[in-house]
């Protein structure tokens, strides 16, 4: 019995299905959404609610692995989950990158710089998190937040009132504003035993707090990228994570040109930022997901063409097609029935002969 069981049913659930079905697997996806993403390109399906213990626990007895496309699971539905069938990665993983004040304590415990920052929990916490961190600076949600939706901009004139108003309140953190450079990532996948592979570092560039563009490899110096796996790599074995880690960095300048490494902030899947090894790359980091989670032996991460991936974002889903009528364009949609404005609805991947350093 080989099915993979899927949790979330976006479109990294569907690109993971797709490689999933190429290794010979099945899988069985769990998600509340009609029609999904992943649904569309898989065998089997149960819709369900994420806290719904009984569905999630049918789901758990029908399949031989559990993985995640989507890390707002809550944790304690997973930790049921392990006692039917291996949860990759492990409800421990995810309740540390689904919350930021656990994810930033985790980086910080085990040495690794992020932006100053504070647990808020009301408007008196965050005047005080402003006294100390200073502005600008952001508020953020501890949890659920994506494609830079649950942030506040905090301005040396904002009423603190008002932005925590602006939240809606909860849980949240302030972080220091990072002045950076670029943003970088880098993919890590690890298996049960310990081994790991990492994709090359790649520069991310966001527009409207939405990831606009990916171009792999990253420009930056070969020490600076070494580092930067070493810091994935670190996090992934110290959380003992199987499957897929991507962890998002700051580049920033000190006053004498040195380079240093903030984190910003981690994800225990396959990433936006790593499309691009689709086309560019030996091994997709979908394949390289289920390799993972299925306890099979890892891909060569060799990257054989400088990549620039471009998300598709928005309303005229009809449109994405003629982005054929340029021959080099790789095309990945991602089935979305419904386009909105700041949807992604699918990315495309532009090849370069390695080493051609693509600016984008
Ligand atoms: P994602 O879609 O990547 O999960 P998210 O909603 O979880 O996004 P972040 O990654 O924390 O949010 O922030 C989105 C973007 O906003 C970052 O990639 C960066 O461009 C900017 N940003 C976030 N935090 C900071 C910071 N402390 N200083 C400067 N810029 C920041
Ligand atoms: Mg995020
Ligand atoms: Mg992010």
């Amino acid at each position: 019995g080989s099915v993979i069981g899927i949790i979330g049913g976006g479109q990294l659930g569907r690109m993971t299905a797709l490689a999933a079905a190429e290794l010979g697997y099945r899988v069985h996806v769990f998600t509340p959404e009609q029609n999904s993403p992943t649904e569309q390109v898989s065998a089997h399906v149960t819709h369900g609610a994420y806290d719904d213990q009984d569905a999630i626990e049918t789901f758990g007895r029908s399949v031989d692995v559990v993985t995640f496309e989507f890390e707002n699971v809550p944790a304690q539905t997973v930790r049921h989950l392990a006692d039917l069938a291996p949860v990759r990665p492990s409800w421990e993983c995810l309740a540390i990158c689904q919350d930021r004040v656990r994810e930033k304590t985790f980086c910080n415990e085990l040495g690794i710089e992020t932006a100053p920052w504070k647990a808020v929990s009301s408007v008196e916490d965050l005047k005080a998190a402003i006294a100390e961190i200073g502005a600008p600076s952001i508020l953020k949600t501890t949890q659920l937040g994506y494609d830079g939706k649950g942030q506040v901009r905090i301005h040396a004139d904002t009423d603190p009132a008002n932005a925590w108003q602006d939240l809606g309140g909860g849980s949240a953190i302030l972080e220091g504003f990072v002045d950076f450079k670029l943003e970088i990532s880098v993919i890590t996948a690890r298996r049960k035993g310990g081994a790991m592979a990492s994709f090359d570092v790649v520069e991310n560039r966001h527009k409207d707090g939405i990831l606009d563009k990916t171009i792999a490899p990253a420009n930056i110096p070969a020490d600076l990228a070494a580092k930067a796996t070493a810091i994935g790599q670190k996090m992934a074995q110290a959380m003992n994570l199987v499957g897929l880690l991507a962890v998002e960095m700051f580049v920033t300048q000190d006053g004498y040109g040195k380079a240093h490494l903030l984190v910003n902030e981690m994800a225990p899947r396959p990433h936006n930022s790593g499309h691009w090894t689709q086309d560019g790359c030996k091994t997709s980091q979908f394949e390289q997901f289920v390799r993972a989670v299925a306890d099979l032996p890892l891909g060569t991460t060799e990257r054989h063409s400088d990549t620039v991936m471009l998300n598709l974002l928005g309303s005229h889903a009809e449109l994405w097609h003629q982005q054929l009528s340029d021959p080099e364009n790789k095309l990945h949609l991602y089935g979305k029935a419904e386009p909105r404005q700041g949807r992604k609805m699918g990315h495309i991947n532009r090849l370069y002969p390695k080493g051609s350093q693509p600016k984008g």
